[in-house]
């Protein structure tokens, strides 16, 4: 039988909901089982050492398992993170574990781990974008991944794959992207470090809806056909590959089912992009009933 390689990985959730996760164990091909137990790829495994909604263990045991990563699997681990990292008060608003009397923050874990990691995924738009967390007024401090390693001077290679949570197929994709391919290239990705695979799409170019636009008929109502920019849908200004992967297995998504986009893999969601039912205000969009504005004339 050939030999199988294990990659090592450690994932940290910093200030997060959770829905990340869930979305990650939600992943339908491969299953969470294939991801976790058989090969990623053909002579990969990925062993993931610890992940708070699923490892069994807890306490001390949980706390050396993560030193231990650290030390003895240097240069050759893949970091995981999701949620946001406090700062406020030396990060005493998310700890996880504690030396002695002293809780740990998380924003040393990340750190820590950043540093000797083979490599960094920052997954959900908390962890790469401040996301609902960091919208104002962001009492305890929160930052995203990208600004803590700036800080610090982390230079470890670093992957961020939003979304408010961001699909599985965007998590498995990265994660197998990295095993065959290695480390991605720069022009693998784009300005905001988005693997361009999943990110290079813009949401309104790809809407089922764009014909009602391009023709200037807009719901005025939710359930009525038509564009949902009215509505308040962020799409023309939102990158990702949703109208064509489509949500839960390929059965449906935002806007097919009637909601606007609300940008959610985006930097600037949640608090840069209006309500969620506010039209976008400074953005050119040229071509609204432009087509038979034009027959009229
Ligand atoms: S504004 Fe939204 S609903 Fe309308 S076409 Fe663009 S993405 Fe689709
Ligand atoms: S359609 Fe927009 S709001 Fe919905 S998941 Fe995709 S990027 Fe997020």
């Amino acid at each position: 039988m050939p030999d199988i390689k294990e990659i090592p990985a450690v994932w940290i959730s910093a200030g997060a909901c959770g829905g990340c996760a869930v979305s990650m164990l939600n992943t339908v091909a491969p299953s969470i089982k294939n991801v976790l137990i058989d090969e990623v790829i053909p002579g990969v495994h990925i062993s993931l050492k610890f992940q708070v909604n699923i490892s069994a263990g807890s306490g001390d045991p949980v706390i050396k398992v993560l030193e231990d990563v650290g030390e003895q699997k240097q240069g050759e681990f893949l970091l995981i993170v999701d949620g946001v990292v406090s700062t406020a008060d030396r990060g005493i608003f998310c700890t996880v574990g504690e030396r002695g009397e002293e809780r740990i923050p998380v924003r040393q874990w990340v750190v820590d781990l950043g540093k000797k990691a083979l490599a960094v995924m920052a997954l959900g738009t908390c962890s790469c974008f401040g996301g609902i967390p960091g919208a104002r007024p962001n009492p305890s401090g929160v930052k995203k991944l990208m600004d803590i390693y700036k800080g610090e001077g982390v230079e470890t290679p670093l992957v961020n794959v939003p979304g408010c949570p961001p699909h599985p197929d965007w998590f498995v994709g990265t994660v197998a992207k990295l095993l065959t391919a290695g480390l991605p290239k720069p022009e693998d990705l784009d300005d905001w470090l988005r693997p361009k695979e999943f990110y290079g799409l813009l949401i309104h170019e790809n809407c089922q809806r764009r014909a009602y636009f391009d023709e200037g008929k807009f719901a005025k109502h939710f359930g009525e056909p038509g564009c949902l920019y009215e509505l308040g849908c962020k799409g023309p200004i939102t990158y990702a590959d949703c109208p064509l992967r489509q949500w839960n297995n390929g059965v449906n998504w935002c806007i097919r089912a009637g909601m606007g986009c609300q940008g959610c893999t985006q930097p600037e969601f949640p608090d840069f992009l209006g309500s969620f039912y506010e039209k976008l205000t400074d953005v050119d969009v040229p071509k609204i009933g432009e087509y038979w504005k034009e027959k009229e004339d």
